[in-house]
């Protein structure tokens, strides 16, 4: 089993929420793969209008009729409506419904209730049943027990930096809030582990910082206890989740949708993923990158998931969103291309010729000819589109002149930057240009 597979089981079933006990394990579990810092916010605090809620446990809660438990809410984490108040009680069939809360389309499944996380103002008690209980519930007394507990902790949030040679920073960032939901939070943890511990092999030119956190409260709060000058590093974002099951990639655009990340993300998935789809900020999910985008701090930060139109994926808040949909497939896929834009973020730069006039390509001196129908001269990379090669080989020499980036020469001609950088690479080592560092982003 993989690496990834292995944090996934190890997370499964927790009654995770943004503070409870439930929640440390997970950060423990996490904190076993990676040495993360982690930063604590008390319970309570608020900001712009955002409030850290309290620690939150459920003891008891128990639905019975005529001394029968009708249903038990402490045999699934999500039985329980998010940071619900206790209550105890005796009511009818039609209060008791007031407090019920289910998904009819998924009639086994019990919903996430997560409302009351972001407005802990609101005090509601309930419990989360599947539709099938719900509709079989007939008129008569109902006898509530429902124990939970608000005590005062400590929200935590997880932060691991690899320092590149640049202070530039690139984010990543998963929630870790959904209690008993694996694709949506866990996966796409699992895969920005997995990437920060590839990343950790080698030594870069820029910095690297995952951040792990309750969703939106964390970050919300993360940001707020930085300096405004440790903030102005953040240059590009990646904000992962849902990235496990079976579906294509969905691409959610930064902002403008027009950063630097988002012409990276698009060129990669382009050619290193079966397929992918793409819209505009906020069209397709909504995560913390609403707070990176934030006023003030305006890093440009894409979305990344699995998620179809409208429906995102059928598991999504529900009970079944477990391990038993997580393609381990579909990870390894998500590391790959993550890699290969970060590949793309260390390695792209421009061009600077070392002669004037046109050099023949095909003495062997250089070998670098790609003749328009016959062998390329790259030898270890099938050229799939031999005519595109042909073309850019002719283009290329004026593109030395450190106007045009790598990356930019590749989306120009269609081909993908790891083989584009490959045959420049074949030019440097013949003397014939120098890679240009420039800013980028
Ligand atoms: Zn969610």
């Amino acid at each position: 089993m993989s690496s990834m597979m292995k944090i996934l089981e190890k997370v499964s079933g927790l009654a995770v929420a943004p503070v409870s006990s439930d929640t440390d394990k997970q950060n423990d579990i996490l904190c076993q793969e990676l040495p993360f810092k982690v930063l604590e916010y008390p319970t309570g605090s608020k900001h712009n209008g955002w409030i850290i809620p309290h620690n939150w446990e459920v003891l008891k809660a128990e639905i019975k009729k005529d001394g029968k438990l009708i249903y038990d809410g402490k045999k699934h984490p999500l039985g329980v409506i998010g940071l619900s108040e206790p209550f105890s009680g005796t009511v009818s069939l039609s209060e008791l419904k007031k407090h019920l809360y289910f998904f009819e389309k998924s009639p086994e499944d019990i919903v996430y209730h997560c409302d009351q996380y972001y407005k802990p103002y609101k005090k509601l008690w309930g419990f989360s049943v599947p539709y099938n209980l719900y509709k079989t519930l007939t008129a008569g007394d109902y006898d509530v027990e429902l124990i939970t507990l608000h005590t005062e902790g400590r929200m935590k949030v997880l932060e691991y930096t690899l320092q590149g040679k640049s202070p530039k920073t690139i984010i990543f960032n998963a929630h870790n809030c959904h209690a008993a939901q694996i694709n949506d939070g866990p996966a796409g943890y699992a895969v920005l582990v997995e990437v920060m511990k590839k990343l950790s092999q080698q030594s870069t030119k820029y910095s690297y910082r995952l951040i792990i956190a309750p969703e939106h409260i964390g970050t919300v709060f993360y940001l707020a206890s930085l300096k405004p000058k440790e903030i102005d590093n953040f240059k590009l974002g990646i904000f992962m989740e849902m990235v496990g099951n079976d579906n294509e990639f969905a691409l959610q655009q930064s902002f403008t949708g027009e950063s630097y990340i988002d012409k990276i993300a698009h060129h990669i998935l382009k050619f290193d993923a079966a397929s992918y789809w793409s819209d505009t900020f906020r069209k397709i999910v909504g995560n913390d990158e609403s707070v990176w985008e934030a006023p003030g701090y305006e890093v440009p930060m894409i979305s990344l998931s699995r998620c179809e139109p409208k429906t995102l994926y059928p598991q999504y808040h529900l009970s079944s969103d477990t391990v038993d949909i997580i393609k381990p497939e579909k990870l390894e896929e998500t590391v790959d291309v993550t890699m290969a834009m970060i590949d793309v973020i260390e390695k792209n730069c421009y061009l600077k010729r070392k002669f004037t006039g046109l050099i023949a390509l095909s003495n062997p001196q250089y070998d670098l000819y790609i003749s328009p129908g016959s062998d390329p001269s790259i030898k270890n990379e099938a050229l799939a589109d031999q005519a595109k090669w042909s073309e850019l080989m002719n283009y290329l020499p004026r593109y030395f002149d450190e106007s045009i980036s790598i990356l930019d020469i590749a989306i120009k001609h269609d081909l993908p930057f790891r083989q584009v950088y490959a045959y420049l690479l074949k030019f440097k080592e013949k003397g014939l240009v120098e890679f240009i560092e420039k800013d980028l982003f």
